[in-house]
């Protein structure tokens, strides 16, 4: 059984993790999305809600499973029989990240590996950061995160429907 944990802070899940996932599903026999608690930054959603929005994007896919995590993203990985980690890439900046990041990782436990996927043109530009701040200041969001989540967004924030239509 190849299962493989999906680390990130989901805050919120954008079509472009989830891109990443539904190609990652081709490779692994189990995704499990580690949904991970950030200590130092401050999230938009907490952390019940990034679950529940995941889990319903998946509600179709068992083989996709979510959790939330705290600590060190290797020793998740192995407490719950992750083998391998996925990431996605979107550009340059991303590889220079993920570098470092995976030889942290090989540092704490040479026994895990990460495998990389490079976005696809459509969703490389989306990132949780520029959606939220698409969120705070009103922007339509249709096509960088799926409906069901989008409507859960506008039903959080009152008027906050979309100002400008393109
Ligand atoms: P982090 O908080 O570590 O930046 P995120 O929660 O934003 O992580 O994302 C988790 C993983 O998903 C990372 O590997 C990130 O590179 C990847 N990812 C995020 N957005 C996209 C996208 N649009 N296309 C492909 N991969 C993405």
């Amino acid at each position: 059984m190849k299962r493989a944990l999906f680390p990130g802070s989901f805050d919120p899940i954008t079509n472009g993790h989830i891109e990443i996932i539904r190609r990652g599903l081709a490779l692994f026999d189990e995704i499990v999305v580690g949904i991970g608690i950030n200590t130092s930054k401050q999230a938009m959603f907490p952390p019940q809600q990034r679950l529940q929005w995941i889990e319903e994007t998946f509600k179709e896919e068992p083989r996709v499973k979510v959790r939330i995590y705290t600590g060190l993203t290797v020793r998740f990985a192995r407490e719950i029989g992750a083998q391998f980690i996925l990431r996605g890439l979107r550009s340059a900046p991303d590889y220079e990240y993920e570098r470092n990041i995976d030889l942290l990782n090989k540092y704490l436990d040479n026994g895990i590996e990460t495998f990389y996927l490079l976005s696809s043109p459509e969703t490389s530009f989306v990132s949780s950061t520029l959606v939220r701040e698409v969120i705070r200041f009103h922007g339509h969001l249709e096509g960088l995160l799926p409906p069901h989540i989008i409507r859960d967004i506008y039903a959080i924030y009152p008027g906050g429907k979309p100002i400008s239509q393109p």
